[in-house]
């Protein structure tokens, strides 16, 4: 099964992927988590995206690109994907089909999680309080700040890959407001009844 996952930040995409992850036996694969990778190991694209991931500005096409394209063929992603994060302009979207159609891969479904904008900036400081209370590293772009960044990045940039997906008529969506639980069933729903309708 390979599924998108899409919806702004502080949506819940990640916390879903992991649930489908164990429920598939498919791969989740955030782009957000392979760039921070990077960052942490200073690659050489490490070092070119961490001032703007810090910001909460979108690291360049190419790049992002050009990391799915690799990690899609790796062995651990033949049973399917969830790509959580990506493709996060309309041009990744357009890069993503084509890599599809040239590997002889299709999409199941794109699944975006509907949130009310107000209650984002909430979660994304609850996540922030909860890893510090852990005592793990909090994300350099979960302040304010750049959440403001973020959210305007997906405002004007991610919003049209959701009309891109429902031209295809591969969009699916559900409300993300729910409790967890309740969000991982409807997503369930979503693929067992309705995924190829
Ligand atoms: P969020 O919680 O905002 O969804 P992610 O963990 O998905 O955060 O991504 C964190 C940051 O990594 C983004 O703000 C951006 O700088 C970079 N990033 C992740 N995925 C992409 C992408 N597909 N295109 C460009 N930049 C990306």
């Amino acid at each position: 099964m390979r599924l998108i996952l899409l919806g702004p930040p502080g949506a819940g995409k990640g916390t879903q992927a992991a649930r489908l992850m164990q429920k598939y036996g498919i791969q989740q694969l955030s782009t957000g988590d392979m760039l921070r990778a990077a960052v942490t190991a200073e690659t050489p694209i490490g070092l070119k995206a961490k001032a703007v991931m810090d910001a909460g500005g979108l690291v360049s096409d190419d790049i992002v690109v050009g990391i799915v394209a690799e990690r899609i063929q790796q062995p651990d992603a033949e049973r399917g994907f969830i790509l959580d994060g990506f493709p996060r302009t309309l041009n990744q979207a357009q890069a993503l089909d084509a890599m599809l159609i040239e590997k002889h891969m299709e999409l199941d479904a794109v699944i975006e999680l509907k949130v009310d904008e107000a209650a984002l900036l909430d979660r994304i400081s609850q996540r922030a309080k909860e890893m510090q209370a852990a005592g793990k590293p909090v994300r350099a772009d979960d302040n304010p700040e750049a959440f403001k960044t973020r959210l305007d990045a997906y405002r004007t940039l991610t919003a049209p890959v959701s009309d891109y997906y429902a031209g295809t008529g591969q969009l699916r969506t559900t409300d993300g407001m729910a409790a967890i639980d309740t969000v991982t069933d409807a997503i369930d729903k979503l693929l067992t009844h309705d995924a190829k309708a």
